[in-house]
């Protein structure tokens, strides 16, 4: 192998590209009811505390025990993010993280069957025990065992899952690192293709003011994944702050000419005058409209993200 081609391998291992799709898409489950329905914070917790433990010099091989210093870590990060319904249990995450394609159980010698047969994790003594440990994907432990690696780790979960969390989660999070995460203000591709993915599932691939749907079976889409607020702003890539929008309305609500509101509605700016041209008559028209709802309610925009978005409109 050439200096070369080592060299470019180094640099591909550290980095975050080819996790951000999963990290994403983690399988959180969602709880609660009206505006206190919110996505489960533990897996996201759980692999914070991890990256949080190797930074520190407390994970140093790609095997996670169910440690004191583990709990404690996930107790810390989850009394900063934690709703009034979520229980603080990391047996759970550091079970069912098993669902995600990164997380790999080790059952201890002898006790491979009684893992395999699990279905809901083991009694907090059985762990306690050293019935499992978990490893993760070695491209990403390597990732981990970098300060850049494990700060952009950090960046992807916090604006997926956290984003009105960060300066707590910087605060809490190892002072082993500089614990700086990155503010890029430039745009990823990958980034912005696992946050288009997001935001297109959540409104299944429909324009949410205009409705149109135009899916083709290669996973072309006439519907664009947008940011309310932008994502140099508030570095924020939950769902609550994205909106699948045809490239027109797309176009639209980039120049701030569209808006959601409060009552769920659409406002258009004062701006577009319906008698100039038909295709200002046809964005009048979407003044007063309902928005399209996602998916998933705990998933309809942020009330601080139409707030942002109201205040920008061009008037
Ligand atoms: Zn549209």
């Amino acid at each position: 192998m050439s200096e070369t081609k080592k060299f470019v391998d180094v640099k591909e291992s550290e980095k975050i590209d080819p996790w951000l799709d999963q990290l994403y898409h983690l399988n959180v489950g969602v709880i609660g009811q009206g505006t206190e329905r919110h996505e489960r914070p533990h897996k996201p917790v759980m692999l914070l505390a991890v990256a949080d433990l190797i930074g520190a010099g407390l994970i140093r091989e790609n095997r996670i025990a169910w440690t004191l210093e583990l709990r404690k870590r996930f107790g810390e990060l989850f009394d900063q993010v934690r709703r009034e319904d979520d229980k603080e249990t990391p047996e759970n995450p550091f079970f069912y993280l098993r669902s995600e394609p990164f997380w790999h159980h080790v059952a201890k010698p002898g006790k491979e069957q009684v893992v395999e047969a699990l279905s809901s994790p083991p009694l907090i003594g059985e762990l306690k025990d050293g019935l499992m440990t978990a490893s993760l994907d070695e491209d990403l432990f390597r990732l981990l065992t970098s300060e850049e690696g494990r700060n952009e780790f950090r960046e992807a979960l916090v604006a997926r899952y956290f984003p009105a969390k960060r300066e707590l989660l910087v605060s809490v999070s190892s002072t082993e690192d500089q614990a700086s995460m990155p503010k890029e203000d430039k745009a990823s591709p990958v980034r912005s293709s696992a946050f288009r993915r997001l935001i297109l599932e959540t409104y299944d691939y429909q324009c949410v003011a205009c409705g149109l749907r135009i899916r083709l079976p290669n996973d072309f889409t006439v519907v664009d994944a947008a940011h309310m607020i932008p994502f140099s702003v508030g570095h924020n890539d939950h769902p609550t702050n994205g909106l699948a929008l045809c490239k027109n309305h797309h176009w639209a609500f980039d120049q701030y000419l569209i808006t959601p509101t409060a009552k769920g509605i659409w406002k258009v700016s004062s701006q577009i005058e319906p008698r100039r041209s038909p295709g200002e008559a046809e964005l009048a028209k979407l003044n007063g409209e309902r928005l399209l709802p996602p998916r998933e309610e705990a998933y309809l925009p942020s009330p601080e993200a139409v707030r942002w978005r109201e205040e920008m409109l061009v008037n």
